[in-house]
């Protein structure tokens, strides 16, 4: 599984990060890192949890 990050969209709300720092990173400014995000096996529950906690949608998740 992988997040696909619409890095535009990010708003700097910190909100994914605040459920899972160890799966979202955020830069100095507290933006997400472009790129997509490799989920590791396990927690992917954790992964979708932070993603929709996202209010801008700019976290998609996606099967690989
Ligand atoms: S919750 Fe959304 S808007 Fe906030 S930092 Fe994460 S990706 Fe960006």
């Amino acid at each position: 599984m992988k997040i696909k990050v619409h890095h535009g969209m990010c708003q700097g709300h910190a909100r994914c990060y605040s459920l899972a720092p160890d799966i979202f990173q955020l830069d100095d400014s507290g933006y997400i890192l472009p790129g997509d995000i490799a989920v590791p096996a396990g927690q992917e529950t954790l992964a979708q949890r932070g993603a929709r906690s996202c209010p801008e949608r700019a976290l998609e998740v996606a099967e690989d």
